[in-house]
């Protein structure tokens, strides 16, 4: 039968029946199978999509193909236009509940995600976490288009899952299906699944999703089966445009015992890093912080803290929690009223509980030898030794720095080079100054150090060796 006697149904049938050659068969499958031709006339062909996400998917990534297609077929340049189906079916696998609400912001939903703590709105942005920022707003803009997949990394407490949450926030907003999970998350439900037998609905839900964002992915490491699994969803769900945000505590190259083809994957978008904030950032947060908590500050106390709080802003937070406490300790009057004023005296005696607690004090000059010796990968003996590798020099520069400059141990240059093998104090204090220098231009040697130092002030060794 001749096309023109056809309804627009039949008619966008057979266009699909054409496009279905041209086209991925997840792009087919996901994205037109289930669109219905609504109606043509001799200008407009009226094509009706289950969500507004269909629209923009499509007029962005393969209108040409459809409009080339309907021309072809049509016999004519029609104009093809997308309209969201009045009863809008929901998109494969988004809430199965009719009834979905509107999407309010702010107003009290089922499905809301788990944390409105964490948005955008409260992140506050400097030059440590510019970029990560801007790559997790423009994800949200073109979801599955523009960075994907889009792989955050940094140190303890710099704010990936407060990203990774505003981006799952922001997604649910714009109606976007979104699956938020640890990692550790995701390897229990799939040993949950495969306990149970539902590994193919486990691949399903999946399926369904518009948008994967998981944290942590640096817990993968060494599961084989889970990242068998992960490798397949990774690869269906970004085979068909969807978007997937990971996190890590190292970047893709780093993380270990992955398989080099997942790794490959998480390369293959963008890779971003949070840095440690600079002393004007973290001023900007603890007073976003102290305003949000209604504690009033001054900015001379404000850099006071925030000079002495370094590491993350998890620390800052709790260090605002502390003074809170004590403020209302001291003023009872203004218990439940709004707000409290830090005064000097407080924040001092916070922060210098806070010094006085500190693990630093704690801490055995041996302890810092070998992890910085295991960070490297060498032994404690090839860091005390005469090599003069690059790896190994860098390393023994990186524990003068701690030893000598950071950790506020105060060892004197000598003792320094005394403890590494007998070194000359000049030795020391070129190194460790070296380290000093290229740590505010090098964000690698940053990371590194943070990565050092946490792990220095983590949990203590087994056989404890730091008494
Ligand atoms: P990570 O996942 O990198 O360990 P989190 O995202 O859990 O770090 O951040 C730790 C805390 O610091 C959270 O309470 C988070 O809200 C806060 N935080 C981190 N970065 C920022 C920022 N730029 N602005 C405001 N709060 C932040
Ligand atoms: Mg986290």
């Amino acid at each position: 039968m001749p096309i023109h006697e056809l309804s627009p149904k039949d008619q966008w049938r057979r266009i699909l029946g054409e496009l279905e050659m041209q086209l991925p068969r997840p792009t087919f499958e996901t994205w037109l199978k289930p669109t219905e031709g609504l109606s043509s006339d001799d200008r407009n062909f009226v094509v009706e999509v289950p969500s507004p996400f269909y629209i923009e998917w499509l007029e962005r990534r393969i209108y040409q193909t459809i409009q080339r297609t309907v021309e072809k077929l049509m016999g004519a340049p029609l104009e093809v236009t997308f309209q969201v189906r009045p009863d809008a079916l929901a998109p494969p696998g988004t809430y199965d509940d009719d009834d979905r609400p509107e999407r309010l912001p702010g107003a009290a939903i089922p499905h809301a995600p788990q944390s409105a703590r964490y948005n955008f709105k409260k992140f506050v942005v400097g030059p440590s976490n510019q970029l990560a920022y801007n790559a997790s707003r423009a994800v949200v803009d073109s979801i599955g288009l523009a960075y994907n997949p889009l792989f955050i990394y940094s140190g303890v407490g710099l704010g990936k899952t407060h990203l990774l949450n505003a981006i799952a926030d922001a997604c649910f907003w714009k109606g976007y299906t979104v699956i938020y999970l640890t990692c550790e998350q995701f390897t229990n439900e799939f040993i949950g699944a495969i306990r149970n037998g539902t590994t193919e609905d486990f691949r399903q839900r999946y399926r369904q999703a518009h948008a994967l964002l998981i944290d942590d992915v640096q817990f993968l490491g060494g599961k084989d089966q889970t990242q068998e699994a992960f490798f397949h969803i990774f690869n269906e769900l970004h085979g068909s445009g969807r978007q997937i945000v990971l996190t890590s505590d190292r970047p893709p190259k780093s993380l270990g015992l992955l398989e080099d083809r997942l790794r490959s994957r998480f390369e293959g978008g963008l890779t971003v890093d949070i840095q440690a904030p600079d002393l004007e950032t973290r001023m900007a947060i603890l007073d976003f912080k102290a305003r949000d908590m209604e504690i009033f500050m001054d900015d001379r106390l404000l850099e006071m803290i925030a000079k002495r709080v370094q590491h993350n802003i998890r620390e800052l937070e709790g260090v605002l929690t502390r003074l809170v406490a004590y403020s209302r300790w001291q003023q009872p009057q203004s218990l439940g009223s709004a707000g409290s004023t830090v005064t000097r005296e407080v924040a001092s005696r916070v922060l210098d509980d806070l010094a006085a607690n500190s693990p630093r004090h704690q801490t055995d000059p041996q302890r810092i030898l070998l992890e910085v010796a295991r960070h490297y990968r060498l032994t404690v003996a090839e860091l005390l030794g005469k090599g003069r590798t690059k790896k190994v020099a860098l390393a023994r520069q990186v524990t003068m720095y701690l030893l000598h400059t950071d950790l506020e141990m105060a060892m004197s240059a000598t003792d320094v080079g005394r403890l590494l093998g007998g070194r000359d104090h000049s030795t020391v204090i070129h190194g460790a100054g070296k380290i000093s220098a290229e740590i505010n231009e090098d964000p690698h040697l940053r990371q590194d150090v943070l990565t050092i130092k946490e792990a220095i002030f983590s949990a203590p060794l087994p056989n404890d060796i730091t008494r």
